[in-house]
């Protein structure tokens, strides 16, 4: 049951959150007062000794949960032997040995190679120069309510909040977005999610090659096979499917950004890998996986140490010496702490994010016949979105009610986030167990019981 004391802020909290109004940059955005001590697994205390259950792990980078013994270890027994040596002038192991167990993991036959940053928006970065690069083509087709990050071709890429890009005009040229099917509140919304993804591509191909880009002019298709940032919203397979042959159609690539739904948050290690074609009955044909042609990766690839990974079909990553690299990009500590994520989550956690994953889902889909508020329970995994509605009724978005709830779930222990208009995301570590997911969706329930009767 949830605890029944709820949080007060702390000296120790409060000098900090004093300290950093003072100095630090006005433009982050801080839903409430919860100051990072230290953390446990799926657990955090804030220096005044408050413990909180974290289902958002960092904006979904702590995969292995806060501080894992053997990420720890593997961080420590490299910065003994080296800190730094620039991968994009010298050779070190632990980069080439990351590159090697990332381009084997990444879906479908073709080989495949590795560049590396430090961010998510870095990995964005270099997709789109490849893109360019390898087609000799300008433009790139992105989707509403994506959000790719905040450098200057990541943010004109990103159509998830105007504030986001206000007053940083002119952004990069030659990028065009098309609809994501958000069945549930697109402008394309169908009656199902299958008649909203054939809307969507109808419109790329009736509209946005006809009135908008050339066909033969198209470098990529930049899509998140689950979006985060907008909503946490699943698309069809036939979606992705689809947009795999128009790219192929035109000569174009499909670049994924996994940087939220990659590693192991979907119960498979890429996102990309629950998506392939239905198949066809009566032939033994088999289904035709969806390989994007770049996957972008960070976050999660880590365990919280900064790593950007672009992972491309070898014959698409043919740019030769001096195109693009990074000072940092590769670094060992990250590298490290990258192969054993990748060694945990092969042990065990991914399948633990698909069990608990369930867990979650079954649960939270009892709550919503319940309560009024929310309106639907989506993801894959452990990334599940809620959708919150002043009523089911008329759909209405309820971005206020849903603030409310990530409110009253901090002061009752839990830390969640919202995400898209109107929803909230749920994004543990991917160590939690039975008693946790339980615990989240007691409180939960309680906060979205409380807001209910406000
Ligand atoms: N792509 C996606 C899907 C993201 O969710 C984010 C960050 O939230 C980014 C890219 C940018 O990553 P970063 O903040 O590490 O630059």
């Amino acid at each position: 049951m949830p605890d029944a004391t709820p949080f007060h802020l702390g000296p120790k909290a409060a000098e900090i959150i004093s300290l950093d109004k003072a100095v630090i940059s006005p433009a982050y955005t801080r839903d409430y007062p919860f100051v990072m001590h230290k953390g446990e697994g799926a657990w955090v205390w804030d220096p005044d000794g408050n413990r909180f259950l974290d289902f958002c792990a960092g904006i979904a980078v702590n995969s292995t949960g806060h501080s894992h013994p053997k990420v720890v270890a593997a961080i420590c027994d490299q910065a003994k032997r080296f800190l730094h040596m620039s991968g994009t002038d010298f050779y070190y192991d632990v980069m080439a040995q990351l590159a090697e167990r990332l381009a084997a993991s990444a879906p479908g036959p073709s080989p495949k190679k590795v560049s590396f940053g430090n961010s998510g928006a870095e990995a964005i970065e270099a997709a789109l120069k490849l893109a360019r690069h390898s087609t000799g083509r300008p433009y790139i087709i992105a989707f509403h309510r994506a959000f790719h990050g905040r450098t200057y071709g990541a943010m004109s890429v990103t159509a998830s909040k105007s504030i986001q890009k206000s007053r940083f005009s002119p952004q990069l040229p030659g990028v065009v977005h098309a609809h994501y099917p958000y069945a549930y509140r697109d402008l394309f919304r169908q009656p199902n999610a299958y008649a909203t993804a054939d809307a969507c591509l109808d419109y790329i191909r009736s509209h946005v090659l006809k009135h908008l880009v050339p066909a033969n002019e198209v470098a990529a298709f930049l899509v998140e096979p689950v979006q985060g940032e907008g909503g946490y919203v699943v698309p069809p397979a036939s979606f992705l499917m689809g947009l795999q042959t128009l790219a192929k159609e035109i000569g174009a690539l499909v670049i994924a950004d996994e940087v939220q739904a990659g590693i192991g948050r979907t119960g498979k290690l890429w996102a990309s890998d629950w998506f392939h074609s239905a198949g066809d009955a009566n032939s033994s044909a088999p289904r035709v996986p969806f390989e994007p042609d770049m996957i972008a990766s960070a976050k999660g690839l880590a365990s919280g140490l900064p790593l950007g990974a672009l992972i491309a079909k070898a014959d698409v990553m043919t740019w030769p010496p001096g195109t693009h690299a990074s000072t940092f990009g590769g670094n060992p500590l990250a590298c490290a702490a990258a192969l054993a994520t990748l060694d945990l989550l092969d042990e065990s956690l991914t399948h633990n994010s698909l069990m608990m994953g369930k867990r979650l889902m079954q649960q939270l889909t009892a709550l919503r016949k319940q309560s009024p508020v929310l309106a639907q329970v989506r993801g894959l995994g452990l990334m599940i979105g809620l959708e919150i509605v002043h009523d089911k009724q008329s759909r209405m978005p309820a971005p206020a009610l849903r603030n409310q709830i990530v409110q009253r779930c901090f002061e009752r222990g839990l830390l969640i986030l919202g995400c898209g208009e109107s929803s909230i995301r749920l994004s543990p570590p991917l160590t939690i167990n039975e008693a946790e997911v339980d615990q989240a969706v007691a409180i939960l329930s309680e906060a979205m019981a409380f807001v209910g009767q406000a």
